[in-house]
């Protein structure tokens, strides 16, 4: 029997020969009452001692995954003796498997939104539509990579900050912007949800209050709920947090970091206003407090005037600014960063490193191709214009579909329509209705710190879907809008 053996492995020898047979057992490769090798004869084909082999067996047996007949050997055990992969009783797996904590995350999803079944489902959840994906331009943009740089783009590349090309890049990027940012202040990560993760880690430990919008992206609501922290929710209107209600907050929970999305906020669109932005950097400033601007996309921008970035305010080094080339770009390139000044950044590169040593070097070096020769620019007023119809044309649509007593924010920018449904209507209830007639979207529920709040509202991606489909899927949640209202007997 040829048993692949690592010998610089820690798994010991006699762990991998177990292993290996224990798979092959519970898959049926090795048939049951099949006669395994005698010890002396498997421990000379593979160079061990006989106690390895011995040792082997023996945790097998006690498993009870082979049987010893007097006198012949070891023997698969029949298969309906064995215990089945995957159809354990809960009470089969380790205690620590029945000890872990598992329920941090899934209350909140509904299964069928991330799996529909409906084979022509017009799904208003995601982010950018993948048609649009520069996908030619990233191929080119790979090859160059692999031909011109080779070897170098595929060992591990830089520990303390990322590609220094592509940081220069995003400093360039973010100057733009009216953000001024040193590339040896640029943190690349691994998606801007591990920027977020990465400040958490950094900055605050199980226990310590953080201050959100509510509602907000739900996935940082996960990230600090997993941390076990304290989120304290500031309400938002048209205007973006409501800074007015901050100061109190400050004064009684002292949180120990501010979340804010300024930009087409995730969910509801709102864009923090000019005023409240000074104020909120001055409140931070004053209460010592560090402020985490998620900015992932500030830069789709449809109407009206850009307002400054929260980083552009702060003359004290208080806010990280985080980004992603998720939303304009792909969000299967896992590429982010942040932007931070003083010890914090060093922190902060540590624990970078420590959790998963460096963002795919080939893909920021493709990046690096991709956005340097100024397609990025391009790529941008394209998306812009694109979104920007269908934004226009999902609110049409709403006019003609829905009742007129569902509101909507329009925003200014962004992907997302936030709707709060007529009096009494469950977004969550619906959603099964939505769901039957082929169309789905992202119930409030998700985003509130409170479910129930959130109950009313639902969130809309405009930028998924092409026109037409934007007009018909709207048309079917008129439908399973109007099977929900009828008063039922
Ligand atoms: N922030 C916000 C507000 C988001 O909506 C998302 C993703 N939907 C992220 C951060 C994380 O995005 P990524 O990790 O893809 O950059």
């Amino acid at each position: 029997m040829r048993i692949p053996l690592d010998r610089q492995s820690l798994i010991p020898l006699y762990k991998q020969i177990e292993n290996y047979l224990r798979d092959n057992i519970l898959s049926g490769s090795l048939e049951a009452d099949t006669r395994l090798p005698a010890t002396r004869a498997m421990a000379k084909d593979l160079g061990v001692s006989r106690i390895t082999v011995q040792n082997a067996y023996m945790d097998l047996e006690s498993e009870g995954l082979i049987y010893n007949r007097e006198g012949s050997g070891a023997y698969v055990m029949p298969a309906l003796s064995l215990p089945k992969r995957g159809v354990k009783s809960e009470t089969a797996w380790p205690l620590w498997q029945q000890d872990l904590k598992t329920d941090v995350l899934s209350p909140r999803f509904s299964p069928q939104v991330l799996n529909p079944s409906h084979p022509d489902l017009i799904a208003f959840t995601g982010v950018g539509d993948p048609q649009h994906f520069p996908l030619r331009d990233f191929y080119k943009a790979l090859q160059t990579v692999i031909r011109t740089e080779g070897i170098d783009a595929l060992v591990y590349g830089e520990f303390d900050g990322g590609y220094p090309p592509l940081r220069e890049t995003i400093a360039h990027v973010l100057a733009s912007q009216g953000i001024q940012a040193d590339p040896g202040q640029v943190l690349i990560t691994s998606g801007s949800q591990q920027a977020l993760s990465l400040v958490c880690q950094v900055l605050l430990k199980p226990g310590d209050a953080i201050v959100v919008e509510d509602p907000t992206y739900n996935f940082a609501l996960e990230l600090f709920r997993s941390l076990d922290f304290k989120i304290v929710g500031v309400p938002v209107d048209k205007g973006g947090m409501q800074v007015e209600l901050l100061e109190s907050l400050l004064q009684q929970r002292h949180p120990s970091l501010i979340y804010t999305i300024p930009n087409f906020q995730n969910p509801t669109g709102a864009c923090l206003s000019g005023v409240r932005r000074r104020q909120l950097v001055a409140l931070a400033d004053c209460y010592d407090v560090p402020i985490l601007e998620d900015d992932f996309a500030g830069d789709l921008r449809y109407d009206g005037r850009a307002q400054p970035a929260l980083k552009a305010l702060d003359t004290v080094g208080n806010v990280i600014y985080v980004g992603t080339f998720s939303k304009m770009l792909m969000p299967g390139l896992r590429i982010g960063y942040l932007v931070a000044d003083g010890p914090v950044f060093d922190a902060l590169v540590d624990c970078k490193r420590v959790h998963d040593l460096t963002t795919s070097n080939l893909l920021q070096r493709t990046l690096n191709v991709y956005v340097s020769v100024g397609r990025y620019q391009s790529h941008l007023r394209r998306s812009s214009r694109i979104y920007r119809q269908r934004r226009d044309a999902m609110l049409d649509a709403i006019r003609e579909h829905l009742p007129e007593d569902v509101l909507v924010y329009p925003p200014d920018g962004g992907l997302f329509i936030w709707m709060r449904l007529p009096g009494g209507l469950s977004a969550t209830d619906l959603l099964s209705l939505a769901l039957q007639k082929g169309v789905s979207y992202a119930p409030g529920a998700w985003f509130t710190l409170d479910p129930q709040d959130g109950e009313r509202y639902l969130r809309l991606n405009f930028a998924t879907q092409p026109l037409e489909r934007i007009r018909k899927g709207i048309r079917r949640l008129g439908a399973a809008l109007r099977r929900c209202m009828v008063p039922q007997v």
